[in-house]
């Protein structure tokens, strides 16, 4: 069977099909715009220079469409890097920087603490696991996960709760009003601040994690994964839209 390569616009990602197998590349995209987020090469394909044909052709269908390019996946950066004939379609690179230095301040329920984030989320999603749903009394999270280095608690460090129920994720709070702030994930070294809390942030999510837990079907084209992404420790198996 000769590999596809293709633009799925429902899913957010350019694919490539290699003997019925998808190896992707998710993005964020607008009319003028393009930010590439994470680079995904099953293991079946490992070895055979798949990330590489991926990469190309990505950044080759990136220059027919003819957007601004943002590279926010290590993958697609390094590619960049080792074949520098793509560096021109970074031309907008002041404005990745900008946009990389970016800081969003969040707060509790009465406004006693407050966090700020720097930089952009690592992920951004939608959690369906049991515990967000038992821990927030609402059937989703939307979670936006930082480098725990770029997050600090700016006011009411000595009102912040932590509640932990299993060693993945410590749950912080507002002792004050009991509003949520965030979860620490020090396993992942990521931290989760809830991102309808982040002012002047715009989530974009890429993913649905724990969709094998909902209480909630959500059809948006967006991938679902029956618990994590295997980059975030999970089995990475998908389920139907
Ligand atoms: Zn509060
Ligand atoms: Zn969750």
């Amino acid at each position: 069977m000769p590999d596809t390569f293709r633009d799925n616009e429902e899913r957010n990602r350019f694919e490539l099909e290699v003997d019925g197998t998808i190896a992707f590349v998710t993005y964020r995209k607008s009319p003028e715009a393009i930010t590439l987020v994470h680079t995904e090469v099953p293991p079946e394909l490992g070895g055979r220079g798949i990330g590489s044909r991926l990469g190309r052709a990505t950044l080759d269908a990136v220059r027919t469409q003819a957007r601004a390019l943002t590279v926010e996946c290590d993958f697609i950066r390094g590619f960049i890097k080792k074949n520098p004939e793509y560096k021109d379609l970074l031309a907008q690179g002041e404005d990745a920087l900008a946009e990389a230095a970016a800081t969003y301040k969040a707060s509790c329920f009465c406004g006693a603490v407050e966090v700020e984030v720097t930089g952009k989320p690592v992920f951004a999603g939608y959690c369906h696991c049991r515990d967000c749903q038992e821990w927030s009394a609402a059937p989703i999270n939307a979670f936006s996960l930082w480098k725990s280095d770029d997050v600090r608690i700016t006011r009411g460090a000595a009102d912040v709760g932590t509640f932990h129920r299993t060693d993945n994720s410590y749950r912080k709070f507002c002792k004050i009003c009991g509003g949520h702030v965030m979860a620490d994930h020090p396993r992942m070294r990521l931290t989760d601040v809830y991102a309808n809390l982040l002012k002047g942030y715009t989530h974009q999510p890429t993913l649905h994690a724990n969709y094998g837990s909902k209480m909630v079907t959500i059809r948006d084209g967006l991938p679902k994964y029956r618990d994590l992404p295997a980059e975030l420790g999970g089995s990475g198996e998908m389920l139907p839209d």
